[in-house]
């Protein structure tokens, strides 16, 4: 678990790749459920996944279907009792709290709320599973820092042509706007990709931008606020600070990757393995 921008899908490949051989993973990102702006919601690429299985990631049609909480929660859980009948070990990895929640509750109502408003829903300490939770966390002005270090890369990738590319084709005008059409950056920069949109460069570009790093960064800020809830729920969330990898890596520091074997990766080991013989 963790925000958006912590290392999430990185500490797992190196869970699955290094550690824990038989691991596959779940995708818990709303957006990323999704065929399509792989780029925009920032889905790890083959080559990243290093041959570990992936699952729920990609492979819903974004013009069909919204997947709710509750179809999250049978897919999801199937798909975990699959992997253990086959002794493998689940990671569950992703940013969506409140599917991570909908998967996890032992008495999930999709009726209730235990996040937003004045007077959120209790959340169910009880849970399906038995589970290690690891919160993958970096301080606020570090990260967005980085997030928006990282907006620049998504765009020099081709986000931009990737949104023109996706929404230009009929298809997918049909796209859901209550699913893959909430994405980040899908109505900052419709101004720009439509087909009356104007030129890259322009101020309409440039505002688009700037909101995409804004509401990057109230995601993060959202997403942690998810995860304290959770805590005080009587979730067991170990906390991983990873403040000093993304710190180092902006200052081009050449530590980064020593620093990020210590802090991050040989503690989530300790913790899945002591979970493991538990
Ligand atoms: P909410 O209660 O707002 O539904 P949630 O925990 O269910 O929150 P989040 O993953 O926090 O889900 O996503 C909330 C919103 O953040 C999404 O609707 C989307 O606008 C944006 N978002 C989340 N993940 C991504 C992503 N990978 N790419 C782009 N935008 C994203």
């Amino acid at each position: 678990m963790g925000a958006t921008g912590a290392g999430k899908s990185r500490l797992s490949i190196d869970l699955a790749t290094r550690f824990f051989k038989d691991s596959e993973i779940i995708n818990s990102d709303k957006m990323q459920l999704y065929r399509g702006l792989d780029i925009t919601t920032n889905k790890i690429t083959t080559q990243e996944q290093q041959g570990v299985p992936h699952h729920l990631l990609g492979v819903f049609d974004p013009t069909q279907s919204v997947i709710t909480p509750n179809e999250y929660r049978k897919l999801a859980s199937k798909t975990i009792i699959n992997i253990v009948s086959r002794n493998g070990l689940p990671l569950v990895v992703g940013g969506s709290n409140s599917v991570i929640y909908s998967l996890l509750a032992k008495h999930f109502n999709p009726k209730l709320d235990v996040f937003n408003g004045q007077n959120p829903d209790p959340i169910s300490s009880e849970l399906r599973f038995k589970c290690c939770f690891i919160w993958v966390d970096v301080c606020v002005k570090v990260l967005d820092r980085y997030l928006s270090k990282r907006v620049d890369e998504m765009l020099d990738k081709g986000m931009l042509e990737e949104l023109k590319e996706f929404f230009g084709s009929g298809e997918n005008l049909r796209v859901k706007r209550a699913g893959l059409g909430q994405a980040i950056g899908v109505s900052e920069l419709e101004g720009c990709f439509s087909n009356f949109g104007r030129a890259k460069y322009g101020k309409l570009y440039d505002e688009g931008v700037r909101r995409i790093k804004e509401n990057t960064c109230e995601l993060a800020k959202r997403q942690v606020g998810k995860i304290l809830r959770l805590k005080a729920g009587g979730w067991d969330l170990k906390r991983i600070d990873a403040t000093e990898v993304l710190r180092m890596s902006d200052s081009g520091g050449g530590k980064v990757a020593e620093i990020w074997e210590e802090d991050v990766v040989a503690r989530s080991v300790n913790m899945v393995k002591q979970f493991l013989e538990e």
